[in-house]
């Protein structure tokens, strides 16, 4: 194949994922959209307040609090347990305070933000951003809520210049109250931006009685590499797991185990909502449908011993130029294939046997597969595995895409490695 012919492949096989992350803003856009695919694939949409009709089968899912999302498919005989794969919906950013307006010398608007999850804060600095999220409003059913979304270049965090800070380059010191506030407009603009807001859900500001708004980063994703070999964007970390997991259970037929994808909000917060991995979620969501399916609750239990759960969230790739932060042999490399992610205190909840297991889907899906481990001096990040195993206990690996510059407001991963996870969890998925 040529090279040209090559590229026009890669850029059609990225272009659904791209217009995924494009189009989601926060974890409510990514839910909603996870929510459009799943409703194109001809899954039901079921309500946690309302009692549920599951059949053998047939396709569900079920949002909770609008931004996370749990899919099942049923597979046609009884089944003998769960074959899961849950992902993570959100992403580090700024969120609006509420009355966030802060007017400046009579010149200026800025907002008044915080830290939601664990940023690279330099990175948010003079690049144009917007803001999206949801309102809430009393409607005819009590309160309603809309996804909202400006789309349009309205706030930069501007740096101060080298001349007033000639330390600069010697590393700074950011502080999320004094530092990192955007600016919105003129002093005419005070107001400005909830009234665009309210006028696109199709109300007027004064009806709005809830907000959850952040800013976003509006740059788009893209192929980035002289031969190809990257995709830069905002968001990677984990919408492209996201993505895969979703895309592979629409694509296969479950055979003899329920297959789920659980995409998660929350996980950069530490999971601890109610929609989190940490809450019953996906306990309730086994529970029910099982109930539905008559079976018992001896009957739960060994299916649950006979489920496995791939817990995928992005890790970290080789970095070029600190090669030295990466441990000495498990160090990923982009486009190598599948992290599996190993750490002796059980941070992921990987072992042997889900290791051994999931090289397995890897081998039968004909896709490469490679190790991670934290430097033993360096703590590491944790991730949803052993987090959601604490409400659902099932054999658990952790495993992941490489990337860089993890929660920079622009990140960048290997073009071939999404292709890669996909292909395994359709294996996993079929079998
Ligand atoms: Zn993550």
């Amino acid at each position: 194949m040529s090279l040209k012919m090559k590229n026009r492949n890669l850029e059609e096989d990225l272009q659904p994922l791209f217009h995924f992350i494009d189009n989601s803003p926060t974890a409510y856009h990514a839910v909603a959209n996870l929510g459009k695919m799943l409703d194109e694939a001809g899954f039901e949409k079921l309500e946690e307040k309302k009692k549920w009709d599951v059949r053998l089968g047939e396709k569900y899912y079920v949002n909770r609090n609008d931004s996370s999302v749990i899919a099942f498919t049923v597979p046609a005989q009884m089944p003998r347990g769960f074959h899961m794969m849950a992902a993570h919906s959100d992403s580090p950013c700024f969120k609006l305070k509420e009355a966030p307006e802060i007017a400046v010398d009579d010149c200026y608007i800025k907002l008044n933000v915080e830290k939601y999850g664990g940023m690279i804060l330099s990175t948010w600095l003079d690049r144009p951003l917007s803001i999206a999220g949801r309102l809430v409003f009393r409607g005819k059913q009590g309160m309603e809520s809309r996804l909202v979304n400006l789309d349009k270049d309205v706030a930069m965090i501007p740096n101060v210049a080298i001349h007033m800070n000639r330390d600069m380059n010697k590393g700074v010191e950011y502080n999320p109250q004094t530092d990192m506030e955007p600016i919105i407009g003129s002093a005419d603009a005070k107001g400005v931006y909830l009234k665009a807001l309210a006028e696109q859900a199709g109300m007027a500001d004064y009806e709005i009685m809830g907000a959850d708004l952040f800013l976003y980063n509006r740059d788009k994703c893209r192929i980035v590499g002289i031969d190809n070999a990257f995709i830069a964007g905002p968001r990677l970390d984990d919408l492209e797991c996201a993505f895969a997991g979703m895309a592979a259970l629409v694509k296969e037929e479950p055979k003899e185990y329920v297959n789920v994808c659980a995409v998660f909000d929350n996980e950069e917060v530490g999971s601890g909502t109610k929609q989190g991995a940490d809450s019953t979620f996906l306990k309730d969501v086994l529970e029910r449908l099982s109930g539905k399916l008559s079976i018992d609750a001896e009957e739960y239990r060994c299916m649950l011993a006979d489920s496995f759960l791939i817990s995928a969230d992005n890790a970290h790739a080789l970095h070029p130029n600190h090669p030295e932060k990466a441990d000495t042999v498990n160090r990923p490399i982009m486009n190598n294939g599948i992290v599996i992610k190993h750490h002796g205190s059980q941070r992921y909840a990987t072992d042997a046997v889900s290791a051994a297991v999931m090289k397995d889907i890897c081998l039968r899906a004909g896709v490469l597969y490679q190790t991670y481990a934290n430097r033993s001096d360096i703590a590491g990040g944790s991730t949803l595995g052993n987090i959601s195993t604490a409400q659902v206990s099932v054999n658990t690996v952790d495993i992941g895409l490489a990337q860089l510059a993890m929660h920079s407001a622009f990140e960048t991963a290997g073009a071939a490695d999404v292709g890669y996870l996909i292909k395994a969890l359709c294996t996993f998925y079929r079998s």
